[in-house]
C-alpha cells in the first residue's frame, strides 16, 4: 500500500467504531465482476458486498435508472403518493408471485417489519393472546444486527453486553424438521428461517427439510417467513431459494440485490394476511419505499431478469462447485454452495481462512472468511466461465499452501 492509502487506514481506525475488520485493501473503482484499489490494481470481487451487488458493480442500466430519477424526484416520504412505488409494487409482486409487499431499507428492517406484521396477524387473525405470541427462528441464524434481531442470536459475540432482549423467541435447531414440530405451540405465529443459512458458512439443510416444514406450518396456521435477503434474487440459481424446495414461503423478506448495490432497499412480500393487518400509522419509514430507491429497484430486478443473471448464476455456480471439487488440498475439509453461494470449509489445523483470503488478495480475488474456518464465495451473477476458471486456478495455488 502506498503512503496516501496507510492514511485512509490510519485515519478509518482513527475515528471510526471498530466493528469491522477489514482486509488491507482500499477500493476505488468497480465494474461488473472487477473492483479497483487506489493503486490501479485489479481484483475479481468473490464477496459482491455479501451478495447486495449481484448484478455486478455499477451495472449501467441501474446506474442511469438512479440517475435519470435523481434528478427528478428523490423522496416525498408516505405522506404523499410518488409515480413509482405502484410500479415497483407492481413489478416485484409480478416476478414473485406475491400479493402484498411493505417497502424498507435495510434488510434487518425488513426482518423486524416481518416480526411486528406476523405478531400482529396473531393477534388479530390467529387469536393468539395478547402479549404471547411466539416465533420460532434456528440456531446459528443470522437475521441483521438490530436490538430485536441479536436478541435470538445464538452467537456470543453478536449478543454480548447488548442486552436485555426482547422475549417471544424459541431457538431450534437448523435442518431438523422434528425440532419444529416440538416447538410448535397454538401460540405459535411464525417460523422464521434462512432457506441456506448464509453468515453461517453457506449451510444447506438436508433434502425434503422445507418440505417438511412447510407441511408443518400450514398444518398448526404458523406463518413460514423465509429470509431471502442473501439467497434471494438469482443468488442459489433460481429468483428464490424456496423454489429449489418446491415451496412456497407466506412471507418472504428480500434486501440486498434488490437494489443491485445502489442504495438500501429491502422489502417484505406477503399473502394478503398478514401485511394486511397493518393499518395507516401503525408501521412506517420515512425513506421506505421512495422514488429513488422504487426506480432503482425496478432497474435492478430488470437486469437481473432481462440479462439472464438467474440462469448464468445456475450455470456458473455448478461449474465453480465442480472445479472447487476438483482441487486436492489438504486444507480443504468441505466444499459447499448452490448457485453462485459458494463456501471452502477449511481443516481447523490449516489456520485461519482469513490468511487465505490475504493470500489471495495478492493473486488478485477479494473473499472473505466466516467463522474462522471458512472462505465464502459469491461473486456476481454476471461472472463468466472464463472468469470462474481463472479464479480457479488461483484458489487451486493458494489452497495447496499451508498458510496455518
Ligand atoms: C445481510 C442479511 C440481513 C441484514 O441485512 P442488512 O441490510 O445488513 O440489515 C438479514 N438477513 C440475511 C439472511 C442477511 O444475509
Amino acid at each position: 500500500m502506498n503512503s496516501s492509502v496507510i492514511d485512509l487506514v490510519a485515519t478509518e481506525a482513527r475515528f471510526g467504531a471498530q466493528n469491522y475488520e477489514p482486509i488491507g485493501v482500499v477500493l476505488s473503482r468497480g465494474e461488473g465482476v472487477w473492483v479497483w484499489d487506489t493503486d490501479g490494481n485489479r481484483y475479481l470481487d468473490c464477496l459482491s458486498a455479501y451478495s447486495a451487488v449481484s448484478q455486478g458493480h455499477c451495472h449501467p442500466k441501474i446506474l442511469a435508472a438512479m440517475v435519470e430519477q435523481a434528478q427528478r424526484l428523490t423522496l416525498t416520504s408516505r405522506a404523499f403518493h410518488n409515480d413509482q412505488l405502484a410500479l415497483f409494487y407492481e413489478e416485484i409482486a409480478a416476478l414473485t408471485g406475491s400479493h402484498k409487499v411493505l417497502p424498507m431499507n435495510s434488510g434487518a428492517e425488513a426482518v423486524e417489519s416481518a416480526i411486528k406484521s406476523v405478531r400482529k396477524w396473531g393477534y388479530e387473525v390467529k387469536g393468539v393472546p395478547d402479549g404471547q405470541a411466539e416465533i420460532i427462528v434456528c440456531a446459528n441464524n443470522f437475521h441483521g444486527r438490530t436490538l430485536g434481531i441479536v436478541g435470538f442470536s445464538t452467537d456470543p459475540e453478536t449478543r454480548t453486553h447488548f442486552g436485555p432482549f426482547a422475549p417471544g423467541f424459541k431457538i431450534i435447531p437448523f435442518g431438523d424438521a422434528a425440532a419444529l414440530e416440538n416447538a410448535i405451540t397454538s401460540n405459535t405465529v411464525a417460523f422464521l428461517v434462512e432457506p441456506i443459512q448464509g453468515e453461517a458458512g453457506v449451510i444447506i439443510p438436508p433434502a425434503g427439510y422445507f418440505t417438511e416444514v412447510r407441511e408443518l406450518c400450514t398444518a398448526n396456521n404458523v406463518m413460514l417467513v423465509l429470509d431471502e435477503i442473501q439467497t434471494g434474487l438469482g443468488r442459489t440459481g433460481k429468483l428464490l431459494a424456496e423454489q429449489h424446495e418446491g415451496i412456497e414461503a407466506d412471507v418472504t423478506l428480500l434486501g440486498k440485490a434488490l437494489s443491485g448495490g445502489f442504495y438500501p432497499v429491502s422489502a417484505v412480500l406477503s399473502n394478503n394476511e398478514v401485511l394486511g393487518t397493518l393499518r395507516p400509522g401503525q408501521h412506517g419509514s420515512t425513506f421506505g419505499g421512495n422514488p429513488l430507491a422504487c426506480a432503482v429497484a425496478r432497474a435492478a430486478i430488470r437486469v437481473l431478469v432481462e440479462e439472464g443473471m438467474i440462469e448464468n448464476a445456475a450455470r456458473q455456480g455448478a461449474r465453480f462447485l465442480e472445479g472447487l471439487k476438483d482441487i486436492r488440498a489438504n486444507t480443504i475439509r468441505e466444499v459447499r454452495g448452490r448457485g453462485l453461494m459458494l463456501a471452502v470449509e477449511l481443516h481447523p489445523e490449516a489456520g485461519r481462512a482469513r490468511r487465505y483470503c490475504e493470500a489471495l488478495q495478492g493473486k488478485g480475488i477479494l473473499a472473505k472468511d466466516t467463522h474462522e474456518h471458512t472462505i465464502r464465495i459469491a461473486p456476481p451473477l454476471v461472472i463468466t466461465s472464463d472468469q470462474v476458471d481463472w479464479a480457479l486456478e488461483r484458489l487451486a495455488t493458494t489452497l495447496t499452501q499451508d498458510l496455518s
